[in-house]
Parts: structure tokens; sequence; C-alpha cells
């Protein structure tokens, strides 16, 4: 199978002046799409050479997998933003996000301490777990929660080309940024997707 990048569901410059147009080009067009072309070129002739990219993050190693999780990781990660500044957390799913943080304050309060204290390049993830309810964890480089058994709500890019140009040393202002960018309506149908496919999820 050979990957191709995906396109973003906005234009470069529409996260500005969270994430400026020239971040999100190099982050989409040069680091997302050198994933691709090294995951393209490590399978071929292996046995990964047929396998869908959720399939090939739960069995593969080194450097197939490497490539192969940041190339979902990032289409995640992109799919999960959208531009302005006026993006709520409300209704069901900011019910659920109450009973299992207390507060949507609180939970902000936590994905930003979480995220902050991840040494290193990585990611932070909102998963739902086998008992059904959600938390925040690290994971570092390419690591993706798929390989333990954990849903993906939403994650959030700490490498640092997701934002230097932009906050340089100030992760803490990116995650900010990040915040008020994030996809809500994608993150509650992703929760609610999974929700309604109990079997499936349970046994993974
Ligand atoms: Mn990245």
């Amino acid at each position: 199978m050979k990957f191709e990048l995906s396109e973003l569901p906005y234009e470069l410059n529409a996260l500005e002046p969270y994430i400026s147009k020239m971040t999100l080009e190099l982050h989409h067009t040069k680091h997302n799409q050198t994933y691709i072309t090294n995951l393209n070129s490590e399978i071929i002739g292996t046995k990964y050479k047929n396998l869908d990219l959720e399939t090939i993050i739960k069995v593969a190693d080194g450097p197939v997998f490497n490539y192969a999780a940041q190339v979902w990781n990032h289409k995640f990660y992109f799919e999960g933003l959208k531009p302005g500044n006026h993006n709520t957390l409300k209704g069901p799913f900011a019910d659920l996000i109450k009973r299992n943080f207390g507060s949507v304050s609180f939970f902000k309060n936590s994905f930003i301490k979480v995220a902050l204290s991840l040494f290193g390049a990585g990611w932070a993830w909102l998963v739902l777990n086998p008992e059904r309810s959600i938390e925040i964890i690290l994971k570092s480089n390419a690591g993706n929660p798929m390989r333990i058994g954990l849903v993906p709500l939403m994650n959030c890019d700490l490498w640092e080309h997701a934002y230097y140009l932009d906050y340089q040393n100030r992760r803490k202002d990116y995650l900010e940024a990040f915040w008020k960018l994030i996809n809500w309506e994608k993150i509650e149908k992703r929760y609610n997707e999974f929700s309604n496919t109990e079997v499936s999820f349970l046994h993974n």
C-alpha cells in the first residue's frame, strides 16, 4: 500500500494567529511528508507492504512503526483542529468531561500540566480506556495508544517542530493556543463512534 499525504481540512493560514502558516506548511508538507516518504520506502518488499496503517502501528517495530505512527498521529492531530478562537466544549461531551474530571477547567489544566511534563519529543493524548473512562496520557516520540488497546480521542503534537517557530521554548503558550483550536465536535464524534462499536473496542 502506498501512503499519501492527506489534505488538510482547512487552509494553511487558517489557524493563524495561533499556529502560523509557516509552521503549518513546514509541519504538513515537509515533516509529515517525510514520514510518509520514509514509510513508503521502508515497507517495500516487506510483510508490511499490503497492510493498512492501523495494523502496521499495532504490529510493527523500529523505523516502520515510527514512520507509520507519525503519519497516523499527524493526520489525527490536524483533523482534530479547526480555525477560530470560539471553539467551546459543550453538550453531552462536556458532561462526560465533567464526570471524568470534575470540570472543564480542571480538565484543561490537567491536560496542559501533563503535556508540559513530557521530557523531549512526543504526544499528549486524550484516550478512552477499556473501563470506558477517559484519561490523559503521554507517549514519547511516535508513541500511539492503539498499541496498548486504548482508543485515541484527541492528541497534541509536542515535538518542537509543531511550535518552535511560533513559540520557541514556550511550550505552555503553544498549548494555550492549541486549546483554542480544538475541534470539539470532531473529538465528540470520535468518542461517539467508538462508544457505538463496543465489541470491537473491548476485545481489541
Ligand atoms: Mn509533528
